[in-house]
């Protein structure tokens, strides 16, 4: 059996780690998972897109040209009612640096302090891109969590937001679901198992 290498190209480990479960759950054999510490370095740039969907195709391009690979890109976070669809692209920064999950989701619970429950809607966006360096050809697809924002942490599953995330239809937060069940519901999960039923994604997978 000939298998595709698909480069997934994203350094937040527990990110990259749900983006492999998903892949490896969907069982397409014919593909395989690349990390970005298996490929040679190239130069990353700066998330700058105004969307996540600019962002994700940023990224999956990047890896795709500098690798000759097909790649897989995943640009998230958490848009809040109250803020305005904020923090949205500067989730992962939404505190100063990149990446501060505690100094992140302790500002985000600040500001939305005397915030009543009923005006504390959010939902977690997931959007995956797909390059073909080949071909050329792209796609990028979006997946949404409803839920809404806690008013302390809760759980010391998953990542970034997930301990003050209440997703709609279930009893505690993103970080106390089991991470086969957080797979079947989240943002990443719809969207990547979308774009796996995509016709480009098919193709590559195909060998073809
Ligand atoms: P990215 O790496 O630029 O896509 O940033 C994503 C940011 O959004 C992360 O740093 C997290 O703070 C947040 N985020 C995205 N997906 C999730 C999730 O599944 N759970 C919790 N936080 C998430």
């Amino acid at each position: 059996m000939t298998t595709t290498r698909v480069l997934v190209a994203s350094r937040n480990a527990k990110k990259l780690k749900e983006l492999r479960r998903i892949l490896a759950e969907a069982r397409i054999e014919t593909v395989e998972v690349v990390g970005l510490d298996e490929v040679d370095p190239y130069p990353e740039a700066p998330e700058t897109g105004a969307t996540f969907e600019d962002n994700a195709l940023l990224k999956a391009r990047e890896g795709a040209r500098y690798t000759g690979l097909p790649t897989v890109a995943d640009d998230s976070g958490i848009e809040v009612d109250a803020l305005n669809g904020m923090p949205g692209v500067l989730s992962a920064r939404w505190s100063g640096g990149h990446g501060d999950d505690t100094a992140n989701l302790e500002l985000l619970l600040g500001q939305l302090r005397d915030v009543p429950a009923e005006r504390r809607g959010a939902a977690f966006v997931s959007t995956c891109a797909l390059v073909d360096p080949v071909s050329g050809d792209e796609i990028v697809v979006r997946g949404t969590w409803p839920g809404a924002v806690a008013t302390a942490p809760v759980g010391d599953g998953g990542f970034g937001y997930d301990p003050i995330f209440l997703p709609e239809g279930e009893s505690g937060s993103a970080a106390q679901l089991r991470p086969e069940e957080k797979d079947a519901v989240s943002h990443r999960g719809r969207a990547l198992r979308e774009l796996i039923a995509t016709e480009l994604f098919t193709r590559l997978a195909g060998g073809a």
